[in-house]
């Protein structure tokens, strides 16, 4: 254990954050760094719990949470990195993005603040960067076995490292022109710094994965033709599917998806040239962004960087209860309001909206028209809304972001000409080793769960690439 008496002598204290006047000129990330010395008094906080929550129940990765704080505690950073990597390829990215899932299962939580963990496992990775203790580690011997791996985001990227390291051939596959699925293309750089990602690739470069941008198998090669070329294959494609809005006016110039706007912002970010009548930019006009979760908020924060006049944020949802809610407690995930560092930067925030149509001037959106919403639950515990009798506004709006989350993962000729079972919500079937209807082929993250997190996209690529190793290896 940490220090004993640490969760009674020390409050939390949270990193700290560009200010907001600073920050919303540029695309550099928020989040700093606490000083080593301040960091070890926070891992002092740790209680080392009988049963440690934040690890068994909230850490979907299972990462040894209170070992390694009581390692930082007492200043054995290499020996946190070592253990820290035991359980997540990439804590660097967990680090800075995950909404910390350990942290409001951590035993303080219940009546005070947590232990700032993921704070914790940023800074050791972190150190073991800039020390030079992470270095590439390939097999020490090889199978003769091929792997392909469709798709680089999170899951695609931890089980490609997993699989290289069992010593297979791994080739990964990916249809844009970058590595890094959603971490590379969605994520503001301002949130996670796409130099970040690449430093993990020329990590897993000199253990022998092959990086293959630029190649959407189903489409420029015939999935069955591709999959003779390998002894398995892992489709960790997402589930890139967006939940659109059917209202009338959706067709109007300056009404898009969530996805096209921020992609365009992370490649305008890495020095690509976006040919203006393609812009999609927030520039002098005022938003709506249509959907109250996270990608909406990353449109929040993107489009104040690129100088929106303002924006509006509306959610089909009725506002959230503050602070804590009965229907999650602890250890759950607590379904609360949050407010992300975008909606700190300036924004209005509307519940129980629904929008009826969008109208424009020539082709171009001008106002989204929407309705108050009555929520009231049932007796059985489900929530039903009612629209509100003369309750119809409007919005100005020269550009409108749809950000109304994901439904599953794509039912294209990759999936089509390979035969994979769909399960009930349309995402990829799999049996309890990640195999899908056809044999060798697997399946792993966003595409096989429906949208998730990184997290999660991290794990399951983990566990995924254990049992496509175990696949390989019969008869060997
Ligand atoms: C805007 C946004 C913000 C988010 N923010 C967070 C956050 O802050 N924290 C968090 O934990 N999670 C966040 N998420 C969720 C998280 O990014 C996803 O859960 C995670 O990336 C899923 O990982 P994945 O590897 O399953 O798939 P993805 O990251 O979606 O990667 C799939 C990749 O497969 C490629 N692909 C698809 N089909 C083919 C094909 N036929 N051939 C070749 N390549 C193909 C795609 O181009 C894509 O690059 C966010 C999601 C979005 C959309
Ligand atoms: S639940 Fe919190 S206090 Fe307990 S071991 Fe985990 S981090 Fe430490």
């Amino acid at each position: 254990m940490a220090k004993p008496t640490g969760f009674l002598e020390y409050a939390r204290q949270n990193p700290p954050q560009r200010s907001i006047p600073e920050r919303i000129h540029d695309f550099i990330e928020i989040d700093k760094c606490l000083d080593p010395d301040q960091l070890e008094i926070q891992a002092a906080r740790c209680m080392d719990c009988g049963v440690p929550t934040c690890h068994a129940y909230g850490c979907p990765l299972g990462n040894l949470i209170p070992d390694f704080n009581d390692l930082v505690y007492k200043k054995k950073w290499r020996a946190a990195l070592e253990l820290l990597h035991k359980t997540n390829n990439f804590p660097e990215i967990t680090g800075r993005i995950c909404p910390a899932l350990c942290e409001t299962a951590c035993t303080l939580y219940i009546n005070q603040e947590p232990v700032t963990i993921r704070q914790i496992e940023l800074q050791i990775v972190e150190r073991g960067w800039e020390q030079g203790w992470i270095s590439p580690w390939p097999a020490t011997f090889k199978t003769g076995k091929k792997a392909a791996i469709i798709g680089s985001g999170p899951a695609g990227l931890a089980a490609a490292q997993q699989l290289a390291r069992q010593g297979h051939k791994v080739t990964l596959f990916e249809k844009s022109d970058r590595i890094g699925g959603i971490l590379r293309y969605g994520i503001p750089d301002y949130k996670l710094a796409k130099r970040v990602i690449d430093r993990r690739l020329e990590q897993m470069l000199a253990e022998g994965v092959i990086f293959q941008p630029h190649v959407e198998v189903g489409k420029d090669i015939p999935a069955p033709e591709f999959c003779k070329d390998f002894d398995a294959v892992l489709l960790t494609t997402g589930a890139s599917v967006a939940r659109e809005l059917e209202v009338p006016g959706r067709e109007l110039s300056g009404t898009c998806l969530a996805m096209d706007f921020l992609t365009q912002q992370n490649k305008v970010n890495a020095g690509d040239e976006i040919s203006p009548s393609e812009r999609i930019s927030a520039q002098d006009k005022h938003v709506v962004v249509v959907g109250g979760g996270d990608t909406g908020s990353d449109c929040i924060g993107t489009s104040i960087r690129q100088g929106a006049r303002h924006v509006t944020q509306i959610e089909l949802l009725p506002k959230p209860l503050e602070g804590q809610n009965p229907d999650t407690p602890w250890p759950m995930w607590p379904v609360i309001l949050r407010t992300s560092t975008s909606h700190q930067e300036g924004c209005d925030r509307l519940w129980s909206i629904a929008t009826k149509q969008i109208t424009g001037v020539r082709g171009k959106v001008k106002t989204l028209q929407a309705v108050k919403l009555d929520w009231t639950r049932q007796d059985d515990g489900r929530w039903t809304f009612k629209e509100i009798p003369g309750s119809k506004f409007e919005l100005k709006a020269d550009l409108v972001l749809l950000a109304m989350g994901f439904v599953h993962a794509e039912h294209g000729s990759l999936v089509e000409d390979l035969k994979l079972e769909k399960d009930q919500r349309g995402n990829i079937k799999v049996n309890e080793n990640f195999m899908t209807s056809t044999s060798g082929v697997f399946v792993a993250g966003d595409a096989e769960t429906g949208p998730s997190l990184a997290v999660r996209a991290i794990h399951r690529g983990r566990l995924a690439a254990g049992h496509l190793d175990a696949f390989l290896s019969k008869g060997r």
